[in-house]
């Protein structure tokens, strides 16, 4: 059981969406972003409640320009989930989008920094009660122009680090900019450092949830396709996840943002901070012994399973008797194969022996028969 860091609750939605709260005692929130234009309203609806079915808590936008902002107002009410304005360069979309009902703010520490700026959107969310991230990415923390002076002045803060440069001036910048927010006595406040970087992700969060309070969403940004973004993606946040760091996950695809959600669903599912909807599948990877399709098989479980199936089963799908008996030992419903053949267990006990082509139908039967047993206590 992971023993998560407590920390200063915030919450964001409304009667509608439904409140979706972060940090303290709240389950650890899944949130993606829309990929297509925020202007193009259908197509953005579309895709958030796109994201909303998978699972997503919260949804954020882009509201690059006031077309973007403008649609907003008619975005928020077709769509089921909390929505968070992304705002940079133009302290004037946060304002835009607070008064179109957005549902929380997130700024950027390294292009909106005009003190006066940053205290309207405060003003603004706090007459709303909406929370606002700030988000202190690599990519854009430091300003180009100062770059080298700055890291001279900083990099020795953590020179036991190799990434002393960049964590001491996003502490720097964070102090800096939570001063304004605790002179305007607001509180309501989640904290991200995010960068391409594992290891410096893990660095970073590791660091800044020393020091301050604040529910952490986490991320790596840009981690590029999905092939290799999951590892990159699933390292360094299953790392601090594990430790007890973190609030909130974005997992971040060049894809379908849709797998976003379901990848940070499973690796909270795995690590046992979220309850499990629908089926826990295990199967094995299949070797010299295999006497079946089960690269089918599985896949075919697994779609069939997720439409048929809501409660949390285990199901196993095993190629052989090696391990099959073992896994069906540990598993609510499986199978081991053989012989053109599958034998089925339920909770350990032999139930049925079944020629290959109908182990999926038998499966499900079992699956089905063990859920309603379950469901009638
Ligand atoms: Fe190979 Fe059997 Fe193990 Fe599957 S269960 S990997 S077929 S030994």
């Amino acid at each position: 059981m992971i023993e998560r860091r407590k920390t200063r609750q915030v919450q964001l939605g409304d009667e509608r969406v439904g409140i979706v709260k972060i940090g303290g005692d709240a389950p650890v929130s899944v949130q993606t972003m829309t990929s297509g234009y925020t202007y193009e309203i259908n197509s953005c609806v579309a895709e958030i409640n796109r994201m909303a079915a998978a699972g997503a808590d919260i949804v954020r936008v882009a509201v690059p320009g006031k077309k973007d902002t403008a649609a907003l107002k008619e975005i928020i009410p077709q769509v089921s989930v909390p929505l968070v304005a992304d705002v940079h360069f133009h302290f004037g979309r946060a304002l835009e989008s607070v008064e179109a009902g957005i549902h929380k703010i997130r700024l950027n520490p390294g292009n909106i920094n005009d003190r006066k700026q940053v205290e309207e959107v405060i003003a603004a969310c706090k007459e709303k009660k909406l929370p606002i991230r700030i988000g202190v990415n690599e990519g854009s923390i430091i300003e180009r122009k100062d770059k080298q002076k700055r890291l001279k002045e900083l990099g020795g803060v953590f020179s036991d680090n190799k990434h002393g440069h960049f964590l001491a001036i996003m502490i720097t910048k964070l102090e800096e900019y939570l001063d304004i927010f605790y002179e305007n006595d607001f509180y309501d406040i989640t904290i991200s450092a995010k960068s391409p970087d594992p290891t410096l992700v893990i660095a970073a969060y590791t660091e800044i949830s020393k020091r301050f309070d604040h529910p952490l969403h986490l991320g790596v940004t840009h981690a590029g396709p999905k092939e290799t973004g999951t590892i990159r993606s699933v390292v360094p946040l299953g790392h601090l996840l594990a430790a007890g760091i973190g609030d909130t996950v974005r997992i971040s695809y060049a894809n379908d943002p849709v797998y976003e959600v379901e990848d940070a669903l499973e690796m909270l599912y795995c690590l046992g901070l979220r309850e499990r909807k629908g089926v826990d599948l295990i199967a094995c990877p299949t070797c010299g012994r295999i006497e079946v399709d089960l690269f089918t098989l599985v896949q075919q479980v697994r779609e069939i399973m997720a439409d048929e199936i809501e409660l949390p089963i285990k199901v196993a799908v095993m190629g052989c008797i090696v391990n099959g008996p073992g896994e069906a030992e540990g598993a609510d419903v499986a199978v081991f194969a053989g012989k053109q053949r599958g034998i089925i267990y339920v909770q350990g006990e032999k139930v049925a022996t079944v020629p290959e082509a109908e182990i999926l139908t038998a499966l499900l039967e079992e699956c089905k028969k063990f859920e309603a047993r379950v469901k009638a206590g």
